[in-house]
């Protein structure tokens, strides 16, 4: 890939690098502590749906179960000329109660998805709160105009980089949401990266002073982008 071209998506990221620093920094302690509880929120509300799939995906199964029971006896008083009156009744009875479970089991299966509805609606809400993509919806419930600015630089400088780059930053901050780092592009500072402020091999800073590639945190996966020294 042309060097200068990695060379522009690199001073690029070290923009957002400064944003972001700066963005944290004019947060007040509150807001970072409602941002945190913000991702820990929406990681529950994503477990709690996975484990109601789950259980749907179980009754769809024991949905199936029990037609193939109904199917079975079906076939026994079908095949079976000589079957009594009252083995015919239990068979009859035994498929009453497979179909009472079925019904039981559907509206079960109608519950789980206006459980998992509701939780996606808390999650959208959530996302809402602190969408750092729509600024204005920020801002409502911020009531913080720097930092609205401050995001607004954020995507004007996203959308200058090349799309491979913004998708891994996205992603970077996807996955950080969970691991509640905080930053999706860092410095290696006096030899250590500072996301996750563990060493970083020195080939690194000599390839990440070259500019000529994109470096990334071995520990953290975040993008490395400049040598600081203290
Ligand atoms: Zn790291």
């Amino acid at each position: 890939m042309d060097s200068s071209f990695i060379e522009k998506n690199v001073l690029l990221l070290r923009k957002l690098r400064m944003l972001n620093i700066e963005i944290n920094n004019t947060l007040s302690s509150d807001l970072s502590g409602i941002r945190q509880l913000y991702f820990m929120k929406k990681e529950k509300l994503r477990e709690e749906k996975e484990g109601i799939i789950l259980k749907g995906e179980n009754v769809k199964k024991a949905i199936e179960a029990e037609n193939r029971k109904i199917y079975e006896f079906n076939n026994l008083i079908k095949t079976n000329d000589s079957i009594s009156e009252d083995d015919l009744e239990v068979l009859k009875l035994k498929i009453m109660l497979s179909e009472k479970k079925i019904s039981e089991y559907e509206k079960d299966l109608i519950e789980y998805d206006k459980d998992i509805e509701g939780i996606n609606s808390s999650i959208l809400r959530l996302s809402n709160l602190f969408n750092v993509d729509d600024s204005d919806k920020f801002a409502e419930n911020n009531e913080n105009a720097v930092v609205v600015d401050l995001y607004k630089s954020v995507n004007y400088i996203k959308e200058m980089l090349n799309s491979g780059v913004l998708c891994k930053y996205n992603q970077i901050v996807e996955n950080f949401e969970k691991n509640m780092y905080k930053y999706p592009v860092a410095a290696i500072v006096n030899g250590f990266c500072e996301n996750c402020n563990i060493a970083v091999p020195v080939q690194n800073e000599i390839d990440v002073l070259k500019l000529k590639e994109y470096i990334m945190c071995e520990i953290c996966g975040c993008f490395l982008v400049d040598v600081i020294k203290s």
